[in-house]
């Protein structure tokens, strides 16, 4: 069994597309937030995912600041901009898709949360220390976050008292267990300094990850912001990938 699982797509309808290309026929796709903010497309990001057979998604804060679920202060002042030109772009049926989005999912032994499992939508895991005190709010065997735009894995060890962090090499497979908290990376704004769009495949019934990169038509994105006027710094960091 083949599980797409992507994230942070930031309405980037190209890395969108070569990643699905990339992945191929698989048995679901789950999103693990920030369907938009910061890219050009976000009505074509949310119809190309609505319209396939076994999606889920859950909510990010991009998401939720485009429907003012959140106060967008803490933002800066071009994720700000960002989010205006979002807010203004979105329509009546992507509103009504992102609204429905749920906080946590769970799929038998693995639980879905954009940021953390503790803060679904806010908690930034970047360190083991953080991902140890995180393993106390699932019950699953696995969670798989989004949200830093980092593949990394967290795994627990030592008599489950100890977290060791591991990033992911592109198309190793990695055996998991017996807990374990996974980032899939981001589609749409890597920030690893390798701007390939990332995505990661699940077989549940093996449970081995495997994360991928895929090469994308980046200038075409940044034209389409160019055009939208979004802000400078926003188009530049596609390229390098941070
Ligand atoms: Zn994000």
């Amino acid at each position: 069994m083949r599980i797409l699982i992507i994230s942070d797509i930031h309405a980037n309808l190209t890395a969108l597309d070569a990643v699905l290309a990339s992945a191929g026929d698989v048995d679901g796709i789950w999103c693990l937030g920030d369907l938009v903010g910061y890219g050009p497309d976000p009505n074509e990001c949310i119809s190309r995912l609505h319209d396939r057979n076994n999606f889920s998604c859950i909510m990010g804060n991009h998401d939720a600041a485009a429907m003012e679920l959140i106060d967008t202060q803490s933002f800066n002042l071009e994720a700000r901009r960002a989010i205006e030109i979002t807010q203004h772009a979105l329509s009546d049926a992507s509103r009504a898709y992102l609204s429905s989005l749920p906080e946590k999912l769970t799929f038998g032994q693995v639980t879905l949360s954009h940021g953390s499992p503790r803060h679904p939508v806010w908690e930034y895991l970047l360190d083991a220390h953080t991902a140890l005190i995180n393993f106390d709010y699932f019950k699953t065997d696995f969670c798989f976050v989004g949200h830093t735009h980092l593949p990394v894995q967290y795994s627990l060890h030592d008599g489950w008292d100890s977290v060791r962090l591991s990033v992911p090499r592109p198309e190793q497979v990695i055996s998991l267990g017996p807990r374990a908290i996974l980032n899939p990376g981001s589609v749409g704004q890597p920030r690893d300094r390798n701007p390939r769009a990332s995505f990661a495949i699940f077989d549940p019934d093996r449970n081995t990850w495997t994360n991928h990169r895929v090469v994308y038509d980046i200038s075409s994105v940044q034209e389409r912001m160019e055009t939208l006027g979004m802000p400078a710094r926003h188009i530049q960091r596609l390229a390098a990938g941070w």
